[in-house]
């Protein structure tokens, strides 16, 4: 769990919609109300309960969201569905000014629907926290958020909703979503790649686990905690992706050839 102090507001408590309301969002919704910020959720499956536990609005129709007087609409939604639930906002309900914010774990394609089906008048900030329940459990200080100012005209509603994740002393990385995408191919989407090729070997622990070993089933059992939808739009919507994946396609041939030619006429003492 996030620390339970809470932060005092400077400016006054947010009001955020938060679209998709999976384990990521009830993770992040966690941090939001401890600062005192005020939420409202929809999302395909009916979390109503769950929702008036946490003092959330939950809304099964975002009809009715749209009319809730929000400042933020935050889409948490899976990769893969996120076209779709865009393109369902009835965005001639929107009230503007509004700021748009999506915590897709790839960039350049949010970044692109966003601008397309938007209207003008809305504000854009693509964010993505580098962290999530897993690692952030113990509270979100040192851990990047990662962001590009797409459009923004309401500066001081942007600073604030940032201020969110300053104020829990996240390292502020501000990049281009393409930069984003490139760096998470090779590092984000090559550890979920090789934590599934771990699972799909079965790697169990032993009474003699190296460090080495142990890293690699700590690799394997933080990927499982993830959807596969979020696996597959890692790869799906992020144009480096494929390269990566033939990199280390590659690279296992390239091993595993050196070892073999190695030892292919070493008899046995
Ligand atoms: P996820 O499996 O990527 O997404 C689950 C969410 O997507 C739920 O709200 C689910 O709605 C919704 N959804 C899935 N398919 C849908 C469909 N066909 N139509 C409408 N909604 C659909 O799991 P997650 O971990 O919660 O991630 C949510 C987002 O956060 C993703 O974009 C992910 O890239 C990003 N993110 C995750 C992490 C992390 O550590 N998990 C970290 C940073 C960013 P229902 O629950 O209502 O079915």
């Amino acid at each position: 769990m996030a620390s339970s102090s809470s932060t005092p507001l400077p400016n006054g408590p947010l009001k955020i919609a938060i679209i998709g309301f999976g384990p990521f969002a009830q993770f992040l919704a966690q941090t939001f109300l401890k600062q005192g910020h005020i939420l409202a959720a929809t999302s395909r499956s009916d979390y109503s309960l769950l929702c008036s536990q946490l003092g959330i609005t939950f809304y099964r129709d975002m009809d009715d969201l749209m009319e809730a007087g929000i400042q933020v609409i935050l889409l948490c939604t899976s990769i893969l569905s996120s076209g779709d639930v865009i393109r369902s906002i009835p965005i001639d309900r929107l009230r503007m000014p509004l700021l748009f914010v999506d915590v897709l774990s790839v960039k350049e394609y949010p970044r692109e629907l966003l601008l397309r089906v938007l209207p003008e008048e809305a504000d854009v900030l693509c964010t993505h926290p580098m962290f999530g329940p897993e690692s952030g459990k113990e509270g979100w200080n040192g851990l990047p958020l990662v962001y590009e100012k797409v459009r923004i005209r309401d500066h001081a509603l942007c600073d604030n909703y940032l201020g969110v994740f300053q104020a829990e002393g996240c390292r502020m990385v501000e990049m281009s979503c393409q930069e984003h995408d490139e760096m998470a191919a090779k590092s984000q989407f090559l550890a979920h790649t090789l934590g599934r090729i771990l699972a799909e070997m079965g790697i169990e622990s032993t009474p003699m686990d190296t460090k080495g070993f142990q890293t690699l089933l700590q690799l394997r059992d933080n990927t499982m905690k993830d959807s596969f939808d979020l696996y597959c739009g890692l790869f799906a919507r992020n144009k480096f992706a494929r390269q990566e994946l033939e990199k280390l396609d590659l690279a296992f041939k390239s091993v595993r050839e050196k070892l073999l030619e190695r030892t292919k006429d070493l008899e046995l003492d």
